[in-house]
């Protein structure tokens, strides 16, 4: 076996080697990889990617203007007061810009699927009360055919770092337009009657599970997973993500 220090003295070496030799670019600021073996996106990057600061929405997770959480018994948003929501707790890592930005489409768009595991370890550490007595996680899925495009499901890659049974508990029954460039209305619109319950979904019901995606925009597509794990008889749907797209009007 190799000691410790003789590992780290290996890692030193190969970062050299590799930083020389193949010069790789972070994933996210494209500057020159110091330790290529520590992964595709750089320390300095990681620790840009910052939380979204309390207060925020006890419903959706949406950053609140201070003033409005100190009159309100449960602080919630004026979308989350407006409206029923089947989501009923949700969280993220981080607003949807900047470096997490960057991160989540290195891992969808260019296939860096390793970087779901240090990705998911932070949903896993900031989304630790969404977690808390869970059942398990369900990755929001993607139409079989969108799948096979992708060669994998970037919401499942990051479900399984949570420290939770993974279950696959929906399916994607249509294949919906993507939802970038759509209005917020369309979005539900078009993500209504999108997924079904699969035979091992059926088993949740009375348990409390968490919703697994990388970006959540208007929450259309949580809201639409949701409602059909309620109608399952799940008992409480609540929902993590990498990143969040913040203070949206729907
Ligand atoms: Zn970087
Ligand atoms: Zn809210």
């Amino acid at each position: 076996m190799l000691l410790p220090s003789c590992v780290h003295a290996f890692r030193e070496a190969a970062d050299s080697i590799l930083s020389v030799v193949l010069a790789p670019a972070c994933a996210a600021c494209h500057e020159p990889l110091d330790h290529p073996t520590q992964g595709p996106v750089c320390a300095r990057c990681w620790r840009a990617v910052l939380p979204l600061t309390p207060p925020v929405c006890d419903r959706c997770g949406d950053p609140l203007p201070s003033w409005r959480s100190i009159s309100l018994p449960l602080a919630l948003c004026p979308r989350c007061r407006r409206a029923g929501r089947a989501v009923d707790r949700a969280r993220a890592v981080g607003a949807y810009d900047g470096t997490l930005r960057s991160i989540v489409h290195a891992i969808k768009y260019d296939a860096r699927r390793s970087l779901a595991r240090p990705l998911g370890q932070l949903m896993r550490e900031r989304g630790a009360d969404v977690l808390a007595s869970a059942a398990c996680a369900v990755p929001v899925p993607l139409h079989p055919s969108r799948r096979r495009t992708r060669g994998f499901n970037q919401a499942a890659d990051l479900a399984r770092q949570l420290g939770v049974p993974v279950v696959a508990a929906l399916r994607r029954v249509e294949a919906t337009r993507p939802q970038t460039g759509l209005p917020a209305a369309q979005r539900h619109r078009n993500v209504r009657g999108a997924f079904a319950v699969t035979r091992a979904g059926r088993t949740l019901s009375g348990s409390t599970v968490v919703l697994v995606d990388d970006v959540s925009t208007t929450g259309a597509t949580l809201e639409a997973c949701a409602r059909v794990l309620k109608a399952c008889g799940v008992a409480e749907v609540r929902a993590l993500t990498a990143a969040r797209v913040v203070g949206r009007v729907t």
